[in-house]
């Protein structure tokens, strides 16, 4: 059966649009190494968000391809691509329940992989400050968290499930120094182990990543590291 290994990514030529007249990607071609850090900057509507959406297996490119150590994404059998795979979205949401219910997201994830995975996230700090630490419950009727809170909970959401490869879209709305901080140092933490691919809206979040590249109109316009650009 195929598996994941490393998580090396590459997209070759790959072109999409939702609409044909519209093309979103346009002859992309990347290579990730294993382990590596790529952060991913760009102007509102270049395709970011839909670079990982293909790479989330929601849409298949009208050409060219996406291989995850070397076999095409579009193989892998669900349940590897899923184990594989962790994914903070833009817009993170939490789940009427505790901080444990909201990492774990129903897995049978024991109590010290949650707070390992807290811990990764940053998280940990905050959570366990909350008046009920891990037993607090957030989303309807529970605590009020930030937006770079939330991101910080789906972080550690998303590392719970220990991914080989992680695909981190940032929060558009207003994110405090601090917390950006801290997504910044938590993705670093990660390099030689995870695979990231981190969208900023933010250069401060992938200052440290190995390499930064830059959407325009949905093709890579430079690349390079943060003091290269
Ligand atoms: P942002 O920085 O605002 O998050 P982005 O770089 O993530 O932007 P995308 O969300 O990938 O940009 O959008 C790229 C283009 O594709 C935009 O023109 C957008 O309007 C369009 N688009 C995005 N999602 C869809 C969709 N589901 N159906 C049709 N068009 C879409
Ligand atoms: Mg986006």
């Amino acid at each position: 059966d195929l598996v994941v290994g490393a998580g090396a990514i590459r997209f070759e030529h790959l072109n999409f649009a939702y609409k044909p007249e519209q093309p979103v990607l346009r002859d992309l071609d990347l290579d990730i190494p294993a382990g590596s850090f790529v952060g991913i900057a760009g102007h509102t509507g270049s395709g970011k968000s839909t670079l990982l959406a293909l790479l989330l297996r929601f849409y298949p490119p009208q050409q060219g391809r996406i291989l995850i150590d070397g076999q095409p994404l579009d193989q892998l059998p669900d349940e590897t691509f899923h184990e594989a795979l962790g994914l903070v979205p833009q817009e993170p949401y939490l789940i009427a329940g505790s901080v444990r219910d909201n990492i774990r997201m129903g897995r049978a994830i024991p109590d010290a992989q949650v707070e390992a995975a807290a811990r990764a996230a940053r998280a940990h700090d905050f959570l366990s400050a909350l008046p009920q630490g891990y037993d607090s419950r957030l989303g309807d009727g529970g605590l009020a968290v930030s937006t770079g809170q939330k991101q910080l909970i789906a972080l550690a959401r998303a590392l719970a499930g220990n991914p080989r490869i992680l695909l981190l879209d940032e929060a558009t709305a207003n994110i405090d120094s601090a917390t950006e901080a801290q997504v910044g140092e938590a993705l670093r933490a990660l390099r030689g182990r995870v695979t990231v691919i981190a969208i900023a809206h933010r250069l401060s979040t992938i200052r440290e990543a190995d390499q930064i590249v830059v959407l325009n109109h949905g093709r890579l316009s430079e690349r390079g590291t943060h003091e290269a650009l």
